[in-house]
């Protein structure tokens, strides 16, 4: 299976690691060709606002929405999450989310770089923690009936998701620990 990894901005490098370390390909994605060759996609974190300017004007915004609903595996992490949530609090004033997955997320909702932190998550279905990596994290406000909400911290939801749709705030590819990427890639390959 060849998995892409938006590659437009932001953190892609070690998502692409992880998922040669799970023995599937990784192809970085910087255009329309590159999207059309990707079986699944994963949204990396960065600047949520830059990473939605370079989204349309590279012409996969909408190419992503088409191939989304028609059942892609997605998993969006911190950015990603902000990108495919339906509803952005405190984004830029013509930052459109793609509105994959029916949560409304507030940018830096847990601060800003100074309050960046680690928390053990407990993650449904995982044997023992998780480490999670908060980087001015989104904070998730509300989710529809149609979201599964995986994992919470502190009564907040912080893994969600919604059909072939993963989103995470935290960064799964800093914690040392490939088994969010290896549910993505069972999920993927399931579909
Ligand atoms: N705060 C960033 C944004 O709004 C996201 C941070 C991250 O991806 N680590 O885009």
């Amino acid at each position: 299976m060849k998995v892409g990894v938006l590659a437009l901005q932001g953190a892609f490098k070690l998502h692409a690691e992880a998922l040669e370390r799970l023995g599937v390909e990784a192809l970085e994605v910087r255009s329309v060709e590159d999207f059309n060759s990707s079986e699944a996609l994963i949204i990396p974190g960065g600047e949520s606002t830059t990473m939605s300017f370079l989204l349309e004007s590279s012409g996969i915004f909408e190419s992503l929405q088409e191939r989304s609903i028609a059942g892609m595996p997605i998993l969006g992490t911190c950015a990603g999450m902000i990108l495919l949530s339906s509803k952005i609090a405190d984004g830029r004033s013509d930052q459109k989310p793609l509105n994959l997955i029916d949560i409304e997320v507030r940018r830096n909702g847990y601060g800003r770089q100074i309050n960046s932190f680690e928390s053990d998550l407990f993650i449904e279905g995982f044997e023992s923690s998780f480490r999670g990596v908060f980087i001015r994290a989104p904070l998730v406000e509300d989710v529809s009936e149609k979201v599964e909400v995986i994992a919470e911290l502190n009564g907040r939801p912080v893994m969600c998701r919604q059909d072939s749709t993963i989103v995470t705030s935290f960064h799964p590819e800093l914690a040392d620990d490939d088994r969010i990427h290896a549910e993505f890639l069972e999920m993927a390959s399931n579909s």
